[in-house]
């Protein structure tokens, strides 16, 4: 089993775990190895901590490593399977309605428009403005396979 510190394009840290750095090197060029936090793809392996523990219920949890609040992911592609499945849910439950997101969501806070779950783009500004407005609003990063029509 291998660890590595991996890095995406916005610097998030996380851990991915494989069988062997052929592995890695697989996942990585086949773009199965994503960033959890944004769902990037532009990965890079950070050289190897120094001190890393390996076991699971480790009792220094108050290590200073530990406490950097690194995310460890003990399986990236059931990870990966789970963060797909949201997505999915999401897409099929949802009203694609694209730029205009913070129009209809006022629309239908304000019942104008009928009451149903809508994706879209919004601006951090159009996000912040919604929810003063007492419109609740999450961002979730759609992996690029779901966000292509579904088969
Ligand atoms: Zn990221």
């Amino acid at each position: 089993m291998k660890v590595f510190n991996l890095c995406c394009r916005d610097e998030h840290r996380f851990e991915g775990w494989f069988g062997s750095s052929e592995e890695y090197d697989t996942q990585l060029a086949s773009g199965l190895l994503l960033c959890p936090i944004c769902g990037s793809d532009a990965i890079r392996k950070l050289p190897a901590a120094p001190h890393l523990s390996l076991s699971k219920d480790s009792s220094d949890a108050s290590s200073p490593d530990n406490a950097q609040g690194a995310e460890v992911i003990a399986n990236p592609s059931q990870a990966q399977a789970a963060w797909l499945r949201i997505a999915r849910h999401i897409v099929e439950n949802t009203d694609d309605v694209g730029e205009g997101f913070a129009e209809e969501a006022r629309r239908i806070h304000y019942q104008e428009a009928p009451t149903r779950g809508i994706r879209g783009v919004a601006s951090s500004a159009d996000r912040s403005e919604l929810e003063e407005e007492g419109i609740e609003v999450f961002s979730f990063p759609l992996p690029k396979a779901v966000k292509s029509p579904l088969q």
